[in-house]
C-alpha cells in the first residue's frame, strides 16, 4: 500500500478539518449496520441498484450489536485521544423504518458516552415529512448530518442502473433538508455504464449548484453480488483507469464551492468483495494521483465553481 500524502492546507477541505474545528481535537466515525434494508431492493425484489452488494454497501457488522460496537469502539478512541465519534447509520436505508424505530435507535446513539453526532445514510425517496420533522427535532440539539445518493444528475442513467427514484427527487430531498436547516451530503459515483466525461462534468455542476454542506465522491467499482457483476463479465461494462478517475476527481474539487466539506474523495472497499478496478484496493494511493494533479494544476478547491460551463 503506498504512503498517505496529508494535502497541502490550501487544497481542498476535508471532512477531518472540519470536525478537528468543531470539536477541538480529532474525531471519527463509527460505521454501523443496524439491521435495515431498502425501499429500492423490497420494491420489485430486483436486487436494487446495480452497483449494490448483498451488504447494502455497508459495514458488514453484526446488526444486533451495533450499541456494543459504537460504545467499545468510541471508548478506545477517546483513549486513543479522539475527542469522541460520530456514529454513522451506513449501511442500506437508514430512515426506512416507523417513526418510533427512527427516534430510538438514532437517539440511543447520541446517548453513548463520547459519541458526539449522528450520520444517517439514506436514499432522496425515503424522507417523508414525518422523518424530516425528526430530524429537524433531533438536529436542534444535536449535530447530525444527512447522505443522500444522488449519484448523477442524469434519469436515463439512473433508471439504466435500477436506481429506482429521479434526479428531481434528489433536488426536492436537498430543498427539505435545507429548509429544516439539516446539513446534508451528496453522494456521486463517477464512470456510471454509458456516461461521457461531458455527463459526469455536468453532475458534478449539479452537485455545486444544490450547495450541500459535505460531499463524497468515488469510481463505479465492481463488487461481489451486485447485478454489475454480470455485466462485467458479459463485457457490457467499462470502468475508468486510476489516471481518468484521478483527473475527474481533481476536476470535482476544484468544482466545489471552497466551503463544501469533503468526505471522501473514493472509494473504500477490500479485496474480499471488491472485483474491478483493483486500483481501488489502495485508498491512499487514488487520494495521492488526485493531490498530484491538482498540484500540477496549480488548483485547488473551489477555482472553477461557477467560472465553468
Ligand atoms: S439505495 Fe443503497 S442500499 Fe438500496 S439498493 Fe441502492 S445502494 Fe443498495
Amino acid at each position: 500500500m503506498s504512503g498517505n500524502i496529508s494535502p497541502p492546507d490550501l487544497i481542498f477541505f476535508p471532512l477531518s478539518r472540519f470536525l478537528n474545528q468543531k470539536f477541538g481535537g480529532r474525531v471519527k466515525k463509527v460505521s454501523l449496520d443496524v439491521g435495515f434494508t431498502c425501499p429500492n431492493r423490497n420494491r420489485d425484489r430486483s436486487g436494487g441498484c446495480f452497483w449494490c452488494d448483498p451488504l447494502g454497501s455497508g459495514s458488514g457488522n453484526t446488526p444486533e450489536h451495533w450499541e456494543i460496537k459504537l460504545r467499545e469502539e468510541t471508548k478506545n478512541l477517546i483513549k486513543k485521544g479522539f475527542k469522541g465519534s460520530i456514529a454513522y447509520f451506513q449501511s442500506f436505508t437508514n430512515t426506512y423504518g416507523d417513526y418510533e424505530t427512527l427516534k430510538n435507535l438514532y437517539t440511543s446513539a447520541l446517548k453513548v458516552d463520547g459519541v458526539v453526532g449522528i450520520a444517517i445514510g439514506t436514499r432522496p425517496d425515503c424522507l417523508d415529512n414525518k422523518i424530516l420533522e425528526l430530524l429537524s427535532c433531533l438536529n436542534e440539539n444535536n449535530f447530525l448530518w444527512v447522505e443522500v445518493g444522488m449519484q448523477t444528475k442524469h434519469d436515463r442513467t439512473l433508471s439504466l442502473c435500477n436506481r429506482g427514484h429521479s434526479h428531481i427527487q434528489t433536488v426536492e430531498a436537498v430543498g427539505k433538508l435545507k429548509e429544516r436547516a439539516i446539513k446534508t451530503v451528496l453522494h456521486l459515483i463517477a464512470g456510471l455504464p454509458d456516461e461521457t466525461e461531458d455527463m459526469i462534468l455536468q453532475s458534478f455542476k449539479e452537485c455545486a449548484d444544490l450547495r450541500p454542506w459535505g460531499v463524497k465522491l468515488h469510481p463505479l467499482h465492481i463488487v461481489k453480488g451486485s447485478a454489475f457483476e454480470e455485466w462485467l463479465n458479459n463485457g457490457k461494462i467499462n470502468l475508468l483507469k486510476l489516471e481518468e478517475y484521478a483527473n475527474l476527481a481533481a476536476t470535482f474539487i476544484e468544482m466545489m464551492p471552497s466551503d463544501t466539506v469533503i468526505h471522501r474523495i473514493t472509494g473504500e472497499r477490500n479485496k474480499e468483495i471488491l472485483i474491478a478496478p483493483g486500483w481501488c484496493l489502495d485508498k491512499n494511493r487514488v487520494r495521492n494521483e488526485i493531490f498530484k494533479v491538482i498540484s500540477e494544476r496549480n488548483s485547488f478547491q473551489g477555482k472553477l465553481f461557477k467560472n465553468y460551463g
